[in-house]
């Protein structure tokens, strides 16, 4: 293994790997990109479900997908790698007068972007993805640029590039320690030895904390189990009319989401009252409550059989918008983390603001609301579309 270079990141998903690829577009190869795991994308990437919008709530967040959908549109020209996105659009539907005032504002910031964001009513909604039930639906949101995408592909078209550039990807080898000189970094220790280096960035999506704590720096990004489950192809489900396309639909009152996948559906929910945890253990309990909102959304699924299921981790800052930028009170050290839920998609930009801030150039993007600083303050306005 190396025992230095200019830039050591610790995480190997896909903020690790956005990170590497844009700093070796910008001639930075000397670089070296540590995963505890023997797989990149072993972590949160690996267990989320893919989805792609321009919907947001927050200006900021916005403007990190404008760039990040442009760049995931062409992927594949640019790196090369198949990414399977589908443009199939993302569907909000919204059952409470509060909920569709606090849509109506962001539907018109949305369109300030240019985006081109649809206002609908429930019967168009239902329209939109067969077998869906609209009941006590007052309104909903739809874009059609929005979609689904493969995290594994983006994380290894992001990897794969910064290696064939010169990068060095590093795999089973957990970072244990960051060393500080005088008040800025020096370098890691890793299970298998030290790295010496004068910029570390900390890419470790649910475990920032504990990253951070190793440089003295308090990184408040706490995890949260979400869950996952794949209905089964069963008859009734296949008898069922169901979206052929890939549409995302989101119950934004109870956070119940689903998408076509393969021949079955994939659908997940938050439980807003389980507190921060590292367990992934699927708790197969809590399938129950899923189903009693499933059921109302979409009928067929009371037949269904679940074939898997998994549990991965939400990294949430308390205004669950990222830390992006330096650690000011430790020189060298960078932060890429709390996306708070929606980071796969937004990693194509965040990585590459990182990477135009270690290098020394403007990023030409307003990163106040992406201070580590702002949390501190607490003046951030945050974003409210947490699924
Ligand atoms: C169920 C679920 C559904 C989701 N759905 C979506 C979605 O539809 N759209 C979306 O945009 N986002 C979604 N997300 C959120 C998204 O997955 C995350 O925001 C994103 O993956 C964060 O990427 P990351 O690279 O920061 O973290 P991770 O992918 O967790 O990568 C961090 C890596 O750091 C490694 N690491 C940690 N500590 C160390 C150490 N000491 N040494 C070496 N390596 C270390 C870990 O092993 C891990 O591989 C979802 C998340 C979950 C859990």
């Amino acid at each position: 293994m190396k025992r230095s270079a200019d830039v050591v990141i610790v995480g190997g998903g896909c903020m690790g790997a956005s990170v590497a690829y844009h700093l070796a577009r910008r001639g930075v190869t000397d670089v070296v990109l540590l995963e505890r795991e023997k797989l990149l994308a072993s972590g949160s990437t690996g267990r989320n479900a893919g989805g792609v919008r321009h919907q947001f709530s927050n200006a900021a967040n916005i403007r990190l997908s404008i760039e990040s959908i442009a760049l995931l549109e062409r992927f594949k020209d640019e790196i090369g790698y198949e990414i399977d996105f589908h443009q199939d659009g993302y569907l909000f539907l919204l059952s409470t007068a509060a909920s569709v005032e606090t849509f109506r504002q962001n539907v018109a910031l949305q369109r300030s972007f240019g985006i081109d964001v649809e206002w609908l009513a429930a019967d168009e909604a239902a329209r939109l993805a067969p077998g869906l039930s609209t009941d006590g639906v007052l309104g909903a949101t739809f874009c059609r640029r929005d979609g689904i995408a493969d995290p594994n592909g983006v994380t290894m078209g992001f990897a794969k590039a910064a290696q064939a550039m010169g990068t060095t990807i590093e795999r089973d080898t957990e970072v244990t320690g960051i060393t500080v000189d005088r008040g800025r970094v020096s370098g890691v220790n890793t299970a298998r030895g030290a790295i010496a280096a004068p910029i570390v960035v900390n890419a470790a999506g649910p475990h920032a904390r504990a990253i951070g704590r190793m440089a003295g720096v308090d990184v408040p990004v706490d995890p949260y189990r979400r869950h996952i489950f794949i209905a089964q192809p069963a008859s009734t489900l296949r008898a069922a009319a169901l979206p052929a396309s890939k549409i995302m639909v989101i119950d934004f009152e109870t956070t119940f989401y689903f998408h076509r996948e393969g021949a079955g559906l994939l659908f997940g929910m938050g439980d807003p009252g389980e507190p921060s945890t590292f367990d992934t253990t699927v708790r197969w309990d809590f399938l129950a409550q899923v189903t009693d909102i499933a059921v109302t959304r979409v009928p067929a699924l009371a037949d269904a059989s679940i074939s898997h299921a998994w549990a991965g981790l939400y990294e949430m800052t308390p205004d669950a918008n990222p830390i992006i930028g330096p650690a000011r009170d430790v020189p060298g050290f960078f932060l890429i983390n709390g996306f708070s839920g929606h980071g796969f998609q937004h990693s194509p930009a965040a990585g590459r603001i990182l990477a135009d801030l270690i290098v020394g150039a403007d990023p030409a993007m307003d990163l106040a609301p992406f201070a580590l600083e702002r949390l501190a303050a607490g003046t951030a306005a945050g974003e409210r579309y947490v699924v």
